[in-house]
């Protein structure tokens, strides 16, 4: 089974011009149309079984509206997570709905959001996540959006990951965009963190780097990403490919390992 572990897509309405200002923010061309109907075919022609479709809630009056949608949307091949703003006095309780959806955890954005991941006012959320054995994928590292200040450093992730010790926390990217050093010196090995490969293929990540990381991590908990409509499955598929470690690791890799986190059936 292969998964794309992250992945975005938009109501079709909006999509056009939600990733035209992506696209001005972070300087890339998108490779598809954020559209529903545009990922389930990008998933066909990577040979993708599923993707997870991660949902950002930008401002607290945007949580149900997002979080509609992702139920609306969610079938076998697009697994949503859900989102809440994370600092609204209101968000804790969002978790325990966002579970009653049916969605599969929470995605959230820090510099999208507008607080530090650490940040004790999101707390009631993470509690209320391990609580009910929800996921939450962070964004890690160095945003477009946020260039001059990181909202999720490695050393923030590790902390709440040692603060709520049952949380599965999925650090997208590696650990950090442009902080993948300080990541292999503080997230590799801390039994409940995933890492996604989120934009590291393309010259985004050494191989030889992703390769120490997956070393020192252990396989097990390294999750594909692609990131996509900004990178396609195929080009973070064709990277860990790349990779001179056993097939039974990039199995693992490529779907196992989010089959395992996500309860599906491989
Ligand atoms: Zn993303």
């Amino acid at each position: 089974m292969i998964v794309d572990f992250h992945m975005h897509l938009f109501p079709d309405a909006i999509a056009p011009k939600a990733l035209a200002g992506l696209a001005r923010t972070c300087g890339m061309v998108p490779r598809g149309a954020g559209t529903v109907a545009d990922t389930l075919d990008i998933l066909d022609r990577c040979g993708v079984d599923a993707g997870v479709i991660e949902h950002i809630a930008t401002r607290p009056g945007q949580t149900e509206s997002v979080n509609k949608f992702a139920q609306q949307i969610q079938s076998d091949r697009l697994i949503c997570m859900g989102s809440v703003y994370p600092t609204d006095p209101g968000a804790a309780q969002w978790v325990g709905r966002i579970r009653e959806m049916g969605l599969h955890g929470l995605k959230l954005h820090p510099d999208y959001q507008d607080y530090r991941a650490d940040d004790r006012a999101a707390y009631p959320v993470y509690e209320q996540a391990q609580a009910l054995g929800l996921p939450i994928v962070f964004h890690a590292g160095y945003d477009p959006l946020s260039p001059k200040l990181i909202h999720t450093t490695p050393a923030m992730l590790r902390r709440i990951t040692s603060d709520f010790p049952r949380l599965q926390v999925v650090a997208a990217h590696m650990g950090g965009m442009e902080c993948r050093l300080e990541a292999l010196e503080t997230l590799c090995g801390i039994p409940n963190l995933y890492f996604d490969t989120a934009l590291c293929a393309e010259g985004f990540m050494a191989p030889a780097l992703l390769q120490e990381m997956i070393a020192r991590h252990g396989y097990e908990r390294v999750l594909l990403g692609s990131d996509c409509p900004w990178h396609l499955p195929e080009n973070e598929m064709r990277l860990i490919d790349s990779l001179p470690i056993p097939t039974s690791q990039k199995e693992a890799i490529l779907g196992d390992n989010a089959a395992r986190l996500l309860g599906l059936d491989a």
